[in-house]
């Protein structure tokens, strides 16, 4: 395919506020490209040049494209400028000032120049590619060339929306079920079009997971008592749960990965794991998960989250390992040897692990028992308060590991305070008020926030947040947003309610709240006899969440979950 026929797609999507018509815009282009295609057309219609766990970006700010664009066209940087402050969009700058035809690119060739240049290490090396690059563009094809380098594209397509269009290319929706199951085992979006492409929906069935693929991580349930776990679970795996970071390693021979929780690599901030996984691990591969944190060695004891979040860092990772080493307590294991070990049960995934991961000063198994006894689990939850612990996990012992799904498999019981929720929630910031009085200096008052829909991919409100943040983060937190503003409401976004400045759904922030109560002003859980559900009394508890995207946040069913554990825990 020409890329200039791929940019009528991309016109023709971001001019579509209908998720049903971007997916069967989707379909068509899927339908059209051939296969060596199709993995590029996932990425960059998602904004990406490959999978966000390849860790590829392409670092090129906007004065050095305007460099780029100055250089190629002969005009200087000021003129650019000036254009830019009248468009506010560098897209649409290229588009103006190119006047040229260009080389009538294919899309292969577009992509393998955009990739050769986030590949690039040196700055001056990636605007010399993207001059070269520009020069072969028509206006129009720069105006998505240039958006998609600055990752600036915001078609709206989220990943459910590719996972649709893929399974009305392969013959029906019924379909999905299956491609997006080859999706939670390895999170790239191109891999499972080109296998669809390639080998039909025969090749998605018997997709297993990889090295080097993160698997979407399983989740837990909330609940509000030990009894409601043995009545979900019976006979069951109760562990403590530690507040670290969640980590997936994967081994190939000599090669570790480890991935975050929202699956970005994060190899490098982990050396001590990784050297004690090459040293003491002794099978050939495996992927495993656990969860890392301080322990402080003369004691035992666990360092707050505070110190353990400090290795969240590009610089000083190797003092910050010798002041504050980190242990991994590992839970889970999904691939040993060749074989795939999600379908197996838990207690057998459990068992193995322990066979294979020794104990050791930076690995360490999660602490666990079996029981089907309400008061051992309290006891057990009491115990893991009084040690500063979170909470406790509790496990059913005959489930497969379900990659990317949040279920009853695993339940989460935390600290809960009477008549207050019983957990916090994360929700995803969709715009911002400007705010009166003090606050109106700051140019921030609040945001309106949402909660994720899975079932039509969109987010919905649930309540405006005004408090929790200091002045400072305030301040932060209208540039961040800023950066990331709309002029009009984003098409995944349902909304009675119009802020000031509409964002693309992006951030994740936690909030706390007094109750969650029923309102016809918010769209969560709204339909057209009951009114939505609203946060009374919100306030944020937590800065940006780095480690969750828009999709990571709570769901509307899990908001109908907590509002009726509220009722019940009320009539206590
Ligand atoms: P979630 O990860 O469920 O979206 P969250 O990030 O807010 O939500 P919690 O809801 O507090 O985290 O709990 C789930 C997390 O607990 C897991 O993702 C994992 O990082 C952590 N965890 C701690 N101990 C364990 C354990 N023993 N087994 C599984 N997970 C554990």
């Amino acid at each position: 395919m020409k890329f200039k026929e791929f940019c009528e797609y991309l016109k023709s999507i971001e001019e579509t506020t209908s998720r049903l018509e971007m997916a069967e815009l989707l379909r068509g282009l899927f339908h059209l490209v051939d296969s060596d295609e199709v993995d590029k057309v996932a990425y960059l219609t998602t904004g990406e040049i490959l999978p966000a766990f390849r860790g590829v970006e392409f670092g090129l700010s906007e004065k050095l494209i305007m460099e780029a664009l100055s250089k190629a066209c002969g005009l200087k940087v000021s003129q650019i400028e000036t254009i830019y402050k009248k468009l506010g969009d560098l897209g649409e700058v290229a588009e103006q000032i190119i006047s040229w035809q260009g080389k009538a690119l294919s899309l292969s060739q577009v992509y393998g120049e955009l990739l050769g240049i986030a590949q690039t290490r040196g700055t001056l090396d990636k605007v010399m590619k993207l001059i070269s690059l520009l020069k072969g563009l028509s206006g129009f094809e720069a105006r998505y060339a240039v958006r998609i380098i600055l990752g600036r594209l915001r078609l709206g397509v989220g990943d459910a929306t590719i996972l649709d269009a893929l399974a009305l290319m392969a013959g029906g929706k019924e379909l999905k079920q299956d491609i997006e199951r080859a999706y939670n085992l390895c999170s790239d979006l191109g891999l499972v079009a080109k296998s669809l492409k390639e080998g039909g929906m025969e090749a998605l069935k018997s997709f297993g997971v990889k090295v080097g693929y993160p698997i979407r991580m399983a989740l837990a349930e909330r609940v509000a008592s030990a009894e409601e776990i043995v009545r979900r679970l019976g006979r069951c795996a109760v562990e403590v749960k530690y507040d670290g970071f969640r980590l997936q390693v994967h081994k190939e021979g000599q090669r570790i990965e480890i991935y975050s929780r929202n699956l970005e690599r994060m190899t490098e901030m982990f050396p001590e794991i990784k050297a004690s996984i090459l040293k003491e691990v002794k099978v050939h591969s495996l992927i495993l998960e656990g969860e890392a944190l301080a322990v402080n060695e003369e004691t035992g004891e666990f360092y707050p989250f505070q110190i353990t979040i400090q290795r969240k860092r590009k610089y000083g990772v190797q003092e910050y390992a010798k002041e504050f080493p980190l242990k991994l307590f590992c839970f889970d294991l999904l691939y040993l040897d060749g074989e795939d070990y999600t379908p197996k049960p838990f207690i057998e995934r459990r068992r193995r692990l322990e066979e294979v991961v020794p104990k050791g000063e930076h690995l360490d198994h999660s602490e666990l028992f079996i029981t089907e006894s309400i008061r051992e689990i309290e006891e057990f939850f009491e115990n893991a308060i009084t040690r500063g612990l979170e909470g406790i996990m509790a496990k059913r012992l005959d489930a497969p590991y379900t990659a990317g799904s949040r279920n009853f498999n695993w339940i989460k019981l935390k600290r809960s305070y009477r008549g207050a929720l019983a957990d916090t929630i994360d929700v995803v910031i969709l715009g911002y008020y400007y705010g009166r009085g003090a606050r109106a200096k700051l140019g921030i008052g609040g945001v309106l926030v949402g909660v994720y829909e899975p079932s039509a991919d969109t987010f919905k409100t649930i309540s405006k947040v005004g408090s929790g943040f200091t002045e400072r983060e305030w301040v932060e937190l209208r540039e961040m947003l800023d950066r990331i503003k709309l002029t009009h409401r984003h098409p995944r976004v349902d909304s009675l309610l119009e802020p000031d400045v509409w964002v693309e759904p992006k951030f994740v922030i936690t909030v706390n709240a007094d109750e969650i109560t029923r309102s016809p002003m918010h769209t969560a859980g709204r339909t057209i006899e009951e009114p939505g559900y609203a946060l009374r009394f919100p306030r944020a508890v937590s800065f940006i969440r780095e480690d969750k995207r828009a999709e990571d946040a709570n769901t509307v069913e899990d908001i109908v979950r907590l509002y009726n554990l509220q009722k019940k825990v009320s009539v206590e």
